[in-house]
């Protein structure tokens, strides 16, 4: 048998022993044996290089070394398959649930007051900020509300010291603002409150606040009500009603309560509005005088309105949160409901 023959023949084996592999006929050790150890097939054709001439050579060697590196490729891709089919630990169950990527969500609080804001600044309205910790001038005394007068007793405070104070609204943001600007001003200011209250489902001892200072020349209630009325059917819907109600804050004359028809049953009555179709939504009324003197306006020339929305009390109403205590808590099943 010449070396071609010999060559020819091995493969021609090793197609035949394969097939014995996948029957069972032989083990994998029997066949890597066979042809790829010291004493295999393929090294004894190496030695008959030897027998032949030398300018032969070259392509027997390139010939033998081509069939060894397709039957060892061949055994190899035999082990990987038998690895695969047999080990568990490497199969996929395409049935089983994907890991669950966790993400994170906006807080109610923060997207209500992004949905304020937008509303008004679609008007006009720039958004500021005002200090938590204030003086009792800027809290109370420019707003009209002196030492010893009974409105005082409308918000419990926490004092820091006699004159420091955590602000209990944001309308002590209207002065700061109104110190360092001249009028024509439109804008609102967002933020954190505080008072000494009880905690209960309906109140707590913080919560945020949107004020709005709208002050211009010949600023009339009408336009009080014209922008109260628009921003109530952006937040809630057109075919939101508004109803105003007079009521009384010591820093607007005259001042109002806002109330929508109720979102629930459409004013038809239900125990969310106690029945009356109405809920109460914000305060509101025109600046009184007596402030502009604090800030050295000329109530002459200028005229404005001012309005505080209480933002637990608009989430709780959208959202359908029964209990104010849900949005401090950090509780991320209630949390995770306001995803995007
Ligand atoms: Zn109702």
């Amino acid at each position: 048998m010449s070396l071609n023959e010999k060559i020819q023949s091995i493969s021609e084996a090793f197609l035949k022993d394969k097939n014995d592999f996948n029957s069972g006929l032989i083990t994998f050790e029997e066949l890597k044996n066979k042809y790829l150890s010291r004493k295999g097939l393929l090294s004894e054709l190496y030695p008959l290089l030897n027998d032949i001439p030398d300018s032969d050579k070259p392509v027997f060697g390139k010939k033998i070394n081509s069939v060894k590196n397709e039957i060892s490729y061949e055994i190899n891709q035999l082990i990987d398959d038998e690895n695969s089919s047999s080990d568990s630990s490497f199969s996929i169950d395409s049935t089983m649930p994907g890991l669950d990527k966790l993400s994170g969500s906006i807080h109610p609080l923060t997207k209500i007051i992004e949905e304020i804001k937008s509303i008004f600044s679609r008007i006009g309205f720039s958004t500021i900020y005002g200090p938590e910790v204030d003086t009792d001038y800027y809290n109370f005394e420019a707003l009209n509300i002196p030492k010893d007068h009974p409105a005082r007793d409308m918000q419990d405070t926490f004092y820091i010291d006699k004159e420091t104070l955590l602000r209990t609204h944001t309308s002590s943001s209207q002065i700061h603002f109104m110190e360092k600007n001249q009028p024509p001003i439109r804008v609102i200011s967002p933020g954190r409150v505080y008072r000494n209250e009880d905690i209960s489902v309906r109140s707590y001892c913080l919560f945020h606040q949107i004020e709005g200072l709208y002050i211009d020349k010949n600023v009339k209630f009408s336009d009080l009500k014209g922008t109260l009325d628009y921003f109530a059917k952006n937040l809630f819907g057109e075919n939101v009603k508004t109803r105003f109600r007079p009521s009384y804050f010591p820093f607007t004359e005259p001042s109002a309560e806002m109330d929508v028809s109720c979102i629930f049953c459409n004013g038809k009555g239900c125990n969310i509005c106690k029945y009356s179709g109405w809920l109460e939504i914000l305060g509101c009324g025109m600046v009184d005088p007596e402030v502009f003197k604090f800030v050295n306006y000329d109530s002459d020339l200028w005229s404005g309105f001012a309005f505080g929305v209480g933002i637990e009390r608009i989430a709780m109403l959208k959202y359908g949160v029964k209990d104010i205590r849900m949005f401090y808590s950090g509780d991320v099943q209630f949390l995770k409901q306001f995803k995007l």
